[in-house]
């Protein structure tokens, strides 16, 4: 079969290797069918991941069929369609005994720390698989992922109905962020400096819109919220400046979240915090949420088509993410489609 691997830093290459055999016999073997390609595929290409190792087949956001299951499989089956989690955690560290196995002590990335979608075959544990109907598309049940990324920056951040949320960056994760803040019952306020960008929150269903490049944030939030400011503001631009921007216009006892992997310091007053008892918190992957996003994809109430805008063959990665690198303004989800052999 082929595979789409980064051998190092620059360097992505298909090669020719032999299809995957089961790990184990708590593993399923899946036929992959669509993919998508995240921001996080193109910092492995580019050596701007703090995380990820090399050589290494990348793609952590796919979907396909189900073609051999284990002996100890018990409830995925043969021809079951499938998205899957990527977040491999060994239940048994004190972090996963807290609950909290998407930040694992000895946490494994599918398409990250291990191999990942961008091939035709691949074996993955069975917890991680999660069968969708059958009616689902499968460039739909391959972009599950990101919304289950959105729904933990909305549990992060206690995101309840009647919420007044401030997304920074209009961007698209935080479009996947703003369509599930709304599912949810909140009233979202989006910023960014680039005028169509927000103009595409407005269609995704943003209540207002402030263009921090002509605008004062903080006088347009304080406006926005009695002058009480956000409940919950999420950085979804995660510059630096949008995390500054988040403290001072959150409310007293509100929760600011941040998405941001940079290793970089930002001013924030400890009496920002400390006045106002801000609670600060990160978000990543996702923790145990792909049966909610499955859920509200199946019902309907979410539509993750909304964010994709190209397709290309899986051998041809390496255009899409050109796509991204090149118009970023119109590029948004590219699905990676598989030859249906
Ligand atoms: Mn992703």
């Amino acid at each position: 079969m082929k595979i789409m691997q980064v051998e190092k830093p620059g360097e992505l290459a298909c090669v020719t290797a032999s299809a995957p055999c089961l790990a184990n016999e708590h593993s399923v073997l899946i036929r992959i069918h669509a993919a998508g390609i995240c921001g996080s595929d193109i910092a492995i290409y580019n050596g701007t991941s703090p995380v990820a190792t090399y050589p290494r087949v990348i793609g952590h956001e796919f979907a396909g069929e189900v073609i051999e299951t284990g002996s100890a499989c018990t409830h995925i089956h043969v021809g079951d369609h499938v998205t899957v989690n990527p977040v491999v955690a060994c239940g048994t560290c004190r972090v996963c005994q807290k609950g909290r196995s998407n930040v694992c002590a000895n946490l494994e990335v599918i398409g990250v720390h291990r191999d990942g979608g961008y091939c035709e075959v691949i074996s993955v544990p069975e917890a991680n698989a999660f069968a969708v109907s059958k009616e689902m598309s499968w460039e739909k049940a391959a972009i599950i992922e990101p919304y289950t990324v959105a729904a933990q920056v909305a549990s992060r951040g206690g995101v309840q109905a009647g919420d007044t949320v401030l997304i920074l960056g209009a961007g698209q994760i935080a479009l996947t962020v703003l369509q599930v803040c709304k599912l949810l019952g909140a009233r979202v306020i989006m910023t960014d400096l680039v005028e169509e960008r927000l103009q595409k929150a407005r269609t995704f269903g943003a209540d207002e819109i402030i263009n921090t490049g002509k605008e004062d944030i903080e006088a347009r939030i304080f406006e926005l919220t009695d002058g009480m400011g956000a409940d919950v503001s999420i950085d979804a631009a995660c510059v630096g400046k949008t995390l500054q921007q988040a403290a001072i216009c959150t409310r007293s006892a509100g929760v600011v979240v941040t998405m941001g992997f940079a290793d970089r310091t930002v001013p924030i007053t400890e009496l920002q915090i400390t006045k106002n008892e801000l609670d600060i918190r990160g978000s990543r992957l996702n923790n145990d949420k792909f049966p909610q996003v499955i859920a509200w994809v199946e019902s309907g109430a979410l539509d993750p088509t909304r964010i994709i805008t190209h397709h290309f063959p899986f051998t041809d990665v390496l255009q899409g993410m050109r796509s991204v690198k090149e118009d970023p303004e119109h590029t948004m989800k590219v699905i990676l489609t598989f030859d249906e052999k």
